[in-house]
């Protein structure tokens, strides 16, 4: 918690906060439609938005940001994820994802991938073609995850106290 210092323009520093209220489904997926406005899509110009809902409560916007080298395009959500961890956040309760009208966007293998790594139980939303939100746990969506060692073990021991020991 210490890394998530104060900043200037409120509690969370960077990002929306929502301090313990908790963070409804249609909400967070608000938060994921302001991200969107962000996208640097100049290429497909098909923008994507995504909200990622941290256990601290603190919520960060991600948006695809793409390059004149395609294989260098992020993805919203780990824009989104690589923002939280380097803001200090670890464990994540929910991401939602969104595209523009009239197009579902599920996270795409590499970000299922890329999430798992913090929260494998964590809860997913996405629109369908008419603008629902669909959810699943992204261990529904991902149920064989590459897993370099056990992910409490890595969590716990290495995750945060690897952290401490590059200080
Ligand atoms: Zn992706």
């Amino acid at each position: 918690m210490s890394a998530g210092a104060k900043g200037m323009k409120g509690p969370a520093g960077g990002g929306a906060r929502r301090g313990r209220t908790p963070v409804s489904k249609e909400s967070l997926m608000d938060e994921a439609m302001k991200a969107r406005d962000a996208s640097y899509s100049p290429y497909s110009r098909f923008a994507v938005g995504a909200a990622l809902l941290a256990a601290s409560g603190r919520v960060h916007r991600g948006c695809n940001v793409e390059n004149a080298s395609f294989g260098l395009t992020c993805c919203a959500e780990r824009t989104a994820l690589f923002k939280a961890v380097s803001e200090g956040d670890l464990d994540f309760v929910a991401v939602a994802v969104t595209a523009r009208t009239g197009h579902g966007a599920p996270p795409c293998g590499a970000c299922r991938q890329v999430l798992a790594e913090f929260s494998p139980d964590m809860m997913v939303y996405w629109r369908d073609t008419r603008g629902r939100i669909l959810e699943k746990k992204l261990s529904a969506l991902l149920p064989d995850l590459f897993d370099f060692m056990d992910h409490g073990k890595k969590r716990s021991e290495g995750g945060r106290a690897g952290r401490e020991d590059n200080r």
